[in-house]
């Protein structure tokens, strides 16, 4: 069987760190072609521009848009009038409006549109769902804490309109929630704290319930140094679920019953194949939507300038 041949799209941190590494090992995918304004990479064919590209390599079978989410809508459209797949990162568009019509447009053309939740794909996910599906949950509670100065260094587009601030890391922690919760969650409130210099916010208190009422409590903030916390408590009548270093790790009662590793990637380019076999789309728009009501909800304050 031929691997399908990918072309890299926006090379930046986690086009480098993760996607090159994951695809060199995952079987059934190949690296052909890298495209990005101002960096390449060494081993495959760089280009500048898209079409470009489309045009020098039309083996390309599909491209993977590792550009911040409001550069990703055009190459989508052009990469789907060429015939080929989409892999999107996470949050997969800038709106909801803008990657919709995506999923028809995939669906017109035969090819995959598979927009990835990396962190659904990390070891205590599947088995917290599956814990979780005959439980009668209680409460939950979301803790997603990190230094934006370690994480997102340069990073200016975190913080223009579209690069959705906190909520950048924070939509990692809603992609498990509603991964791992068996019934859907809406928002009820929400209070959103923007740097008076900056158009997205740094910290943001989330309250969502499921229709049954069950709360879910979420804190997302940004300015925290020293130890990082990414958690999620789950209550519930058989126990007490935590999920913590970002869904590595699953501890049921304090125990631990799963220590991952990071494959979270790998995961990713091992489902795209199964997908792209068949032309089928995967696209869960879910926790964008979460994210949009919150900046639809969210009561704003203004808080010390980021500097
Ligand atoms: P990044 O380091 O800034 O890299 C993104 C690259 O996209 C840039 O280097 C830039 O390369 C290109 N680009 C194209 N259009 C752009 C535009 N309008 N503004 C800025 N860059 C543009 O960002 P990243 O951390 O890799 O994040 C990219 C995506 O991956 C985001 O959606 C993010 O949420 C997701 N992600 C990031 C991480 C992480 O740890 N960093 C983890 C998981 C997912 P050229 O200038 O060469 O075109």
């Amino acid at each position: 069987m031929t691997s399908i041949r990918i072309a890299l799209v926006g090379v930046g941190k986690i086009a480098r760190d993760q996607h090159v590494p994951a695809i060199a090992g995952q079987e059934g995918v190949e690296l052909v072609a890298a495209c990005s304004r101002n960096a390449t990479l060494e081993g495959v064919a760089s280009f500048t521009d898209f079409d470009e590209m489309l045009r020098a390599m039309p083996e390309i079978d599909a491209v993977s848009l590792c550009t911040p989410p409001t550069a990703r809508l055009d190459y989508a459209l052009k990469a789907f009038a060429a015939g080929k797949h989409v892999i999107l990162e996470k949050p997969p568009a800038a709106t909801l409006a803008e990657i919709e019509p995506l999923v028809r447009l995939a669906a017109e053309a035969k090819r995959t549109l598979f927009a990835t939740w990396h962190s659904r794909f990390a070891d205590a996910v599947a088995p917290a769902r599956d814990w979780l599906a005959n439980a009668r949950i209680e409460r939950a509670t979301v803790t997603w804490k990190e230094d934006v100065r370690h994480w997102h260094p340069g990073q200016d587009w975190i913080w223009e309109p579209g690069g959705l601030g906190v909520f950048d890391p924070g939509i990692n922690a809603l992609s498990i929630v509603t991964a791992i919760l068996p019934r859907p969650i809406h928002l009820k409130a929400a209070d959103l704290e923007f740097p008076s210099n900056r158009a997205t916010p740094i910290a943001a208190r989330l309250s969502f319930a499921d229709l049954a009422g069950v709360p879910v409590e979420a804190e997302f903030d940004w300015r925290q140094t020293g130890p990082q916390t990414w958690d999620v408590d789950v209550v519930a009548d058989k126990g007490h679920l935590k999920i913590s270093k970002g869904g590595a790790v699953l501890s049921i009662d304090g125990r631990t019953v799963v220590e991952g590793r990071d494959n979270e990637y790998p995961g990713i380019y091992r489902r795209f194949a199964e997908l792209a076999r068949d032309n089928r789309s995967d696209v869960d728009l879910t926790p964008l939507t979460l994210v949009a009501d919150a900046f639809m909800l969210g009561r704003r304050a203004s808080v010390e300038a980021f500097v």
